[in-house]
């Protein structure tokens, strides 16, 4: 099967053979090396001198985690959204007892960091601001660091959800200024499901001792705790920091910049390849994702008997869209283990496939 959905990823085969490896102790100087090991390389990835946590969990796990620590009832949040997992991160707020004030954008468009700026100077009560670095639902990668911008000079906390960025795109954190940023171990780390990564700046941390909210897993307190001491304060996915270790020595090897670099080049690609097919995407292409590309299906395609053809004649996956977008669009996902040789399959199959799935319309 070519897997080509935003997430889980195909791993490459060392990673997946890191994963079969015997259990070690949770509490022994094996895993403290191991905890050790992964934290730093990782902190050189969101380029930040704040401290990361790792918890397991998938992403969402880390947004609630991001929201607990950081955030107390009635607090005055910004929501920054264009698309569902933003919608997800102020639900998560709200669900905390937030004041989420929303400041929606169109599916598909960017978000517009002016806009930012002015509902923050018009709200000096707001204290958090949530954005999402890449909208996987519409395809869409937000300026974050102007948002970041406008955040900072604003003097507010910005909790950034990077679940499918962080590893494919470059996100100078502690640069673009932002507080907590959150990714998962199935996306750009070419690494089964199973962790989240939440960084926290030193701003930050002045609101984690201060939030009121309740948190018992998720706190990052305990957590800091115990990494300190090469340790994690529950029972830690052992088998997926064994395979993440494997994947930040081929992420290390191919060497960041380069990594980054193919995912631009991957991205490029699979929208030449959209177009060449003479199909429309679905994003403003000034914004288009380098991890994940959104396309609209063409008239008279059912987007789910498509998909159906794809998998079961061509072993190609892909992914429909979500929410008010499913019918109406499907998404290719090109980060981690991809190459351009993965996005051919998917045209050819593509190529194959769309002629019939029309004709059935
Ligand atoms: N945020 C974004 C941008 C995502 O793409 C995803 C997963 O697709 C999530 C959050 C949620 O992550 P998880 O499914 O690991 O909880």
């Amino acid at each position: 099967m070519n897997l080509r959905i935003p997430g889980p990823t195909p791993c490459p085969p060392e990673v997946l053979e890191a994963m079969g490896r015997q259990m070690i102790n949770h509490r022994g100087p094996e895993f403290r090396a191991l905890l050790v090991n992964v934290l730093s390389r990782i902190k050189k990835i969101y380029q930040t001198e704040g401290e990361v946590l790792i918890f397991t969990c998938s992403g969402t796990g880390g947004m609630e985690a991001a929201i607990v620590n950081t955030m107390s009832p009635g607090d005055h949040v910004l929501s920054v959204t264009n698309g569902s997992f933003g919608d997800r991160f102020a639900r998560i707020a709200t669900e905390f007892g937030g004041q989420v004030i929303k400041l929606s954008f169109e599916w598909g468009d960017p978000v517009d960091h002016q806009a930012v700026s002015k509902a923050l100077k018009d709200d000096p009560s707001i204290k958090l601001v949530l954005v999402t670095h890449n909208e996987t639902s519409t395809g869409v990668t937000n300026d974050l660091e102007a948002v970041g911008a406008a955040v900072r000079e604003q003097g507010r906390l910005l909790l950034v959800d990077a679940v499918s960025s962080l590893g494919a795109i470059d996100l100078p954190m502690d640069e673009w200024g932002c507080d907590v940023v959150v990714t998962g171990s199935q996306k750009s780390w070419m690494v089964p499901p199973g962790l989240a990564m939440v960084a926290v700046s030193k701003r930050a941390w002045k609101a984690v001792e201060e939030a009121s909210s309740p948190r018992f897993y998720w706190d990052f307190r305990s957590m800091k705790r115990f990494q300190d001491n090469g340790e994690t304060p529950f029972t830690p996915a052992i088998s997926v920091y064994f395979a993440l270790a494997a994947a930040l020595d081929a992420m290390e090897k191919e060497g960041f910049a380069n990594v980054v670099a193919r995912h631009a080049r991957v991205g490029a690609y699979t929208r030449n390849m959209v177009k060449g097919l003479g199909l429309s995407l679905f994003p403003n292409e000034d914004y288009a994702s380098n991890t994940v590309t959104a396309i609209r299906a063409p008239e008279g395609v059912d987007v789910k008997s498509l998909l159906r053809t794809l998998r079961e004649q061509h072993e190609v996956v892909l992914a429909g869209g979500q929410g008010k977008l499913d019918g109406r669009i499907f998404r290719v996902g090109h980060l981690g283990y991809v190459s351009e040789a993965d996005i051919d399959v998917v045209r050819e199959a593509l190529r194959a496939v769309l002629p019939l799935e029309a004709s059935k319309g």
